[in-house]
């Protein structure tokens, strides 16, 4: 199996290259975002639970997330390995996750972090609200998960950093430039 993580701050272009690696790589996609949004949709106990959280770009408790993720991993059969898009966003979550990865005598083989700025990222909202005219309301929800990115998510990779694990990649640029750079760090990784 070949287990990556990929990091890097809303608007880094993240679900553009994880949906690249994954058509290339065939990993399946574990996003802990897309799940939360989809039992808010699906309005469940645990979707009830978190929407307060999701519409204030807070982060959900730990225990919360871990436990909905394991279920998630643990559901996947017969798969080559996983890409981790948005999880770890905590030390916890990431201690967690290698204590689950290690019963199963997997392990994370590689961290990508998409190299953006929090000024990069909000110069570029501020361009996309002149074209697309985004609500103001959507736009303060945007900059506190930005916020909460800087502030808290990036603490998880000195984590990473200290397994030798983290590869980072310049976000800013042209898409397939950017894939590029992540093909040859897993190449690195995958081929002898
Ligand atoms: P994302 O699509 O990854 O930006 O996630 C959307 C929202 O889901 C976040 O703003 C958080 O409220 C919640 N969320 C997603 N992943 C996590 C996580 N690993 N830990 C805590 N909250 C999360």
């Amino acid at each position: 199996m070949f287990n990556l993580v990929i990091f890097g701050p809303p608007g880094a272009g993240k679900g553009t290259q994880s949906a690249k690696i994954i058509e290339k790589y065939k990993l399946a996609h574990i996003s802990t975002g897309d799940m939360f949004r989809m039992h808010i949709s699906q309005d469940t106990a645990l979707g009830k639970k978190v929407k307060e959280i999701l519409a204030e770009g807070m982060l959900v408790p730990d225990s919360v997330t871990i436990d909905m993720l394991e279920e998630e991993v643990n559901n996947q059969k017969e798969v080559t390995g996983f890409i981790f898009d948005g999880f770890p966003r905590t030390i916890a979550q990431a201690e967690a996750l290698d204590s689950f990865l290690e019963g199963k005598k997997e392990k994370i083989n590689l961290v990508i972090q998409l190299m953006v700025t929090e000024e990069e990222i909000k110069a570029r909202i501020a361009e996309r609200k002149k074209t697309s005219g985004r609500a103001d309301d959507d736009e303060i929800k945007l900059i506190k998960r930005i916020e909460e990115y800087f502030q808290k998510t990036v603490h998880v990779l000195p984590y990473y950093e200290k397994q030798g694990k983290l590869k980072q990649i310049q976000g800013i640029g042209e898409i397939e430039a950017i894939f590029e750079d992540i093909v040859r760090v897993m190449d690195e990784q995958l081929l002898p």
